[in-house]
């Protein structure tokens, strides 16, 4: 069972989710300009432009994620706002710190996130 986060470990916790809040945002920014960039010393031939394709959609999936992600952190900042940063949003029980410090966002707790993910 995890511990309840001591006050120092919270606000570590919520200087990482700010900071993560502007990476995500520049990353998404950026990456809107950066998906249709055909690399042109490559000749242009049928693989390439197969190359080229699988690499747009590989930035383009990996946008999806940054976007996703940045809106999980947003919800983990206005948690913290309620007071209620580091609880599982499902069973209400702490998330526990090497948890949040690997994923400041994560919004379950290992076992809730275990469940959720076997249903899928
Ligand atoms: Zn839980």
């Amino acid at each position: 069972m995890a511990e309840d986060l001591t006050e120092a470990q919270e606000q570590e916790l919520k200087a990482d989710l700010d900071r993560l809040v502007v990476e995500l945002t520049q990353l998404t920014e950026q990456g809107s300009d950066r998906t249709d960039v055909v690399d042109l010393d490559q000749p242009i031939g049928r693989l390439s432009r197969m190359d080229a394709m699988q690499q747009q959609k590989m930035a383009q999936a990996q946008m999806r994620r940054h976007k996703l992600r940045l809106q999980q952190v947003k919800q983990a900042l206005s948690a913290y706002d309620e007071g209620e940063f580091g609880e599982c949003r499902k069973c209400e029980e702490p998330v526990g710190y090497r948890r949040l410090k690997a994923r400041p966002e994560s919004p379950f707790c290992v076992e809730c996130q275990g469940e959720i993910e076997s249903r899928r």
